[in-house]
């Protein structure tokens, strides 16, 4: 894990089993919300990606929450959104920081 210098590091959720100890901003950004890692595991699990509808379904939360967790995710780029048609598909992006850094499993 790399810090930019006076970055303070966060300790890894009882919800997250494995990875580093001790996560960057980014990272406790990503999975420090137990529905937000949730959906990173689907997402995971996932190599096609989900449309928001079949994540909300699947998550039993709302779509407008289900919209701001998979905007938080873009931000920090764990998760990417492509077009397909009138729909829009969010993978997750396996090469993120998060993902080869920090060791945050998505299985
Ligand atoms: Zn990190």
């Amino acid at each position: 894990m790399q810090l930019k210098s006076g970055e303070k590091t966060y300790k890894r959720p009882v919800w997250v089993k494995s990875g580093e100890e001790e996560l960057c901003p980014e990272c406790f950004k990503a999975v420090g919300d137990k529905n937000r890692y949730k959906l990173i595991c689907l997402l995971g699990r996932s190599p096609d990606g989900l449309n928001v509808s079949a994540l909300t379904k699947k998550l039993k939360l709302s779509q407008p929450t289900v919209t701001h967790h998979l905007n938080v995710l873009r931000e920090v780029n764990a998760v990417e959104r492509t077009e397909s048609g009138r729909q829009h598909i969010y993978q997750l992006n396996r090469t993120a920081h998060c993902f080869e850094d920090c060791q945050i499993p998505y299985n």
